[in-house]
């Protein structure tokens, strides 16, 4: 490190956000930038730890030491070619991912931990701003073709490795823009698109081909894939959503948050929208069920659509504020922890379960029933939810968000048609070689994890691209990523 005293010397200090009040009435990226005093003096916390567990808590096992180490000393070229040699696309995980390495940083057994997701989105931007991102083209093209199912980052990932191993790649996406969640689902306001699709131009470049608008299994059928390519990549997301089942669920009114969200992104994209067929949280009360992330990015588009009031209910309680004794470091961290959305506006609620969905006499939506539960522990010391008698109350709502997240990938179409097996929880199950029950037929990201991040996505679509690969040369040369352990719950 330039400075081996850095971290005594220099406190945590993230990205400046614009403030709350200025960016709700846009959709513009929250984050601004670093000074190179700044970037310095965060990189130089670093204690390069000789073990670096950050190294191991990201699923992609960045070389985090060594890129803050080269950031330190103003080697930013170096660096980005560092962060690219595990991480197809740094400028993702530098914005949302929930950085599972400053978790693991060892200086945060007693300290702050590096700001390592923010020095890689800098070291991102620097590189591109640089010119130094470069369409990487094959020297020599295979005469295998891939078809590669969906283009979110596992797709991608699995993409853009095969494509430089020289395959000829076809990716399909039944959406009318690539990207995956990316796109569709993630707010603006957390990932600009114009940094996903300067991504997807690099990659068209490099040779890749995308087939939009094209769902496989119905616009393509099973077979012909099966025929017209050497191996086949399923990378289609876990899509289904959670429900809610319950009295009142099909008022109108009460939406899954997906579909709430893809609507904002389509208008954002200038695409047309049938006025009966958007969904606006303007001048309503808008109610979100459930209180992970895709609930804040419920409440942070809320805000900007102007509603008039917003909370968020989860039927689990309000965690800690710090580590329990049972959640210790390097793990991750099951902690109270608040979005950019949470600083914008709307309320949190904890220990609530949702009886009944009330309708006003034109079958809209007017409040929900509901009562506090508290969470006791069964004879196997297992935590089981109670309601508490008399403890109901009702939430006046014209907008209701179902975020409670995803069960499985759709099983009718491809995946029924191809008969792949699928796991206990009904994702597409894989030998650890990330192969299917059926030869050539590997798959990767939420399709076969489940819901999970943009990281283990990449993860799993760089480490199925090798395994594809090695299926069809009977050796590689793309890298291998460390095995994917599954975050604690
Ligand atoms: C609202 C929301 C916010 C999130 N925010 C974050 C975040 O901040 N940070 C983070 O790390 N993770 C976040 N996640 C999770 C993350 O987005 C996913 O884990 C990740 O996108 C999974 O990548 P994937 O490539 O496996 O699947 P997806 O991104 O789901 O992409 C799958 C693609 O396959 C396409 N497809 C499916 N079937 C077919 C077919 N038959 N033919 C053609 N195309 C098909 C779909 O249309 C889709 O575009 C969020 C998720 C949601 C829903």
């Amino acid at each position: 490190m330039s400075d081996p005293l850095g971290f005594k010397k220099f406190n945590r200090k993230t990205i400046p956000k614009r403030k709350s009040t200025l960016r709700v009435s846009d959709w513009k990226e929250i984050y601004t930038k670093w000074t190179p005093k700044q970037s310095y003096e965060q990189s130089s916390r670093c204690m390069d730890c000789g073990i670096p567990f950050c190294n191991n808590g990201c699923p992609l096992g960045n070389l985090i030491p060594e890129f803050n180490d080269l950031v330190s000393n103003g080697n930013w070229e170096e660096a980005i070619i560092r962060l690219h040699s595990t991480n197809n696309f740094p400028e993702f995980t530098g914005r949302i991912c929930p950085a599972p390495c400053e978790s693991a940083c060892t200086l945060s057994i007693n300290n702050d931990p590096v700001t390592i997701e923010m020095i890689e989105k800098t070291i991102s931007e620097i590189a591109w701003k640089n010119g130094w991102v470069k369409p990487e083209k094959p020297k020599v093209r295979s005469n295998k073709k891939i078809a590669i199912v969906g283009s979110g980052p596992a797709g991608l990932a699995a993409a853009q490795q095969l494509n430089r191993a020289g395959h000829n790649i076809t990716v399909f996406e039944r959406n009318e823009v690539v990207g995956g969640l990316l796109s569709i689902g993630i707010p603006e306001f957390k990932l600009e698109k114009k940094i996903v699709n300067r991504r997807i131009d690099q990659m068209k470049k490099e040779g890749v081909k995308f087939l939009v608008n094209t769902n496989v299994g119905i616009d393509i059928k099973h077979d012909e894939l099966l025929k017209k390519f050497d191996a086949i990549c399923l990378a289609g997301g876990a899509t289904i959503p959670r429900d809610l089942p319950i009295e009142g669920r099909n008022l109108n009114g009460v939406h899954f948050a997906m579909d709430y969200l893809s609507k904002q992104n389509s208008i954002l994209r200038n695409e047309k929208i049938k006025p009966n067929n958007h969904i606006s949280a303007k001048d309503k009360n808008v109610v979100i069920i459930g209180g992970g992330d895709t609930g804040a990015d419920c409440l942070g588009t809320a805000i900007r659509q102007n509603a008039v009031n917003i909370i968020q209910i989860e039927i689990l309680p309000r965690p800690p504020i710090e580590r329990n004794e049972n959640n210790p470091w390097p793990h991750w961290p099951m902690i109270f922890k608040s979005s950019t959305a949470h600083e914008e506006g709307g309320e949190r609620d904890y220990n609530i379960l949702t009886k009944k969905f009330i309708s006003d006499s034109d079958g809209n939506v007017k409040k929900l029933e509901c009562i506090r539960v508290e969470w006791i522990n069964d004879s196997k010391n297992n935590k089981v939810m109670k309601e508490i008698k008399g403890s109901n109350f009702s939430i006046m709502a014209d907008l209701v968000l179902i975020a409670m997240g995803f069960t499985n990938p759709q099983h009718e179409g491809l995946l029924n048609d191809l008969k792949v097996n699928y796991d206990k929880r009904g994702n597409v199950k894989a030998d650890n070689k990330m192969q299917s029950n059926i030869e050539g037929i590997f798959t990767c990201g939420d399709m076969h994890q489940g819901q999970s991040l943009v990281v283990h996505a990449i993860a799993s679509g760089r480490k199925c691209a090798r395994n594809i690969d090695i299926f069809l040369e009977g050796e590689s040369n793309l890298p291998s990523v460390q095995e994917y352990i599954r975050p604690m719950k």
